[in-house]
């Protein structure tokens, strides 16, 4: 039997259309402001699908290009610039910087109510704590991917193959909070098919396209898979095989057209929040 479709690009579009209803009705005016350094192709198109996705909910967006060789000094004036702006609500710095500059330092400089990325220690801390924050965009995302495919969470065994800062660990959190019983796994797990086979809900979040395959899904699993690999015919394949597991799994998400869709959306969603709470509209 064919697995259900989980639609990205259906939900994605719902909470846009509420995020546009919000700032439309209250006559709100946020604005987000990106910063990319250098000409990386891939980048150049993610920050043209955030500006585009901005306009369509009606959030304001300044992109911040410097060139390939700005010193350390001069990305860190622009960033501390745009966080003394009281106008501005969100600031992101599109990853990868070109090697010679430190991320670390970079992003340090971005303030917790600011970061609408949701990377910062102090965010990422009080993910952990579960205190209310700016949450990381693709684990949020794939929260309500699960919530919308009508997949019950709690009591469930949730599996997080993948362990990275930006999906695997905060997903894991996430998933822990909504009272899903977790196991996360890497490269060095051994015997990766009986953690994945026992998985409920399974997320895989690895960069290699293909890799789950149906024979490592549970009869009747969700499952949610981030992966983007450009294949070599220039196709996003994801780190699931989709015609094997969709014959397996209960409820799958495609590629593309599932997580991706949903990571821009809750950066708008993150920048609305964060518009609020910086405006004691809403608590932080
Ligand atoms: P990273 O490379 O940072 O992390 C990959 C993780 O996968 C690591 O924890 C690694 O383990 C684990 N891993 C690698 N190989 C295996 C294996 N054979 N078995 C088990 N675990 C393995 O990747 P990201 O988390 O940044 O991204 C993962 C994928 O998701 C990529 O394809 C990326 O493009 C995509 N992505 C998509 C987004 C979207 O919006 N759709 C957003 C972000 C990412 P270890 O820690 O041991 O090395």
């Amino acid at each position: 039997m064919s697995a259900e479709i989980i639609s990205g690009k259906i939900l994605a579009e719902k909470i846009r259309g509420e995020i546009k209803d919000d700032i439309e009705q209250n006559g709100y005016t946020p604005c987000l402001a990106v910063v990319m350094v250098g000409n990386n192709p891939s980048s150049a198109v993610y920050v043209r699908n955030k500006g585009k996705a901005c306009e369509e909910v009606g959030i304001k967006s300044i992109t911040v290009l410097l060139s390939e060789e700005a010193t350390q000094t001069e990305v860190e004036d622009k960033v501390k610039e745009l966080v003394s702006d009281g106008g501005i609500d969100g600031i992101l710095v599109q990853l990868p910087l070109p090697a010679h500059l430190s991320e670390q330092r970079i992003l340090s400089l971005i303030p917790p109510e600011k970061d609408v990325d949701g990377f910062s220690e102090y965010n990422t801390g009080n993910l952990l704590l579960g205190k209310k924050c700016l949450k990381a965009c693709t684990p949020s995302g794939i929260i309500e991917l699960i919530r919308f495919s009508g997949t019950e969470i709690s009591g469930k065994h949730a599996v997080v193959v993948g362990r990275s800062n930006i999906v695997g660990k905060p997903v894991a959190v996430m998933l822990l909070q909504e009272n899903a019983t977790v196991t996360v796994c890497h490269s060095k797990t051994s015997d990766l098919k009986e953690f994945t086979r026992s998985a409920d809900i399974l997320v895989v979040a690895i960069g290699k396209a293909g890799f789950v395959t149906g024979d490592m899904i549970k009869p009747g699993a969700t499952v949610i898979d981030v992966g983007t690999n450009r294949g070599e015919d220039g196709k996003l394949k994801g780190d699931v095989d989709f015609d094997s597991a969709k014959e397996v799994a209960g409820k799958i998400t495609p590629v593309p057209g599932g997580v991706g869709p949903m990571t821009i959306t809750m950066l708008m969603k993150n920048t609305l929040i964060a518009y609020k709470r910086n405006r004691k509209i809403d608590e932080f």
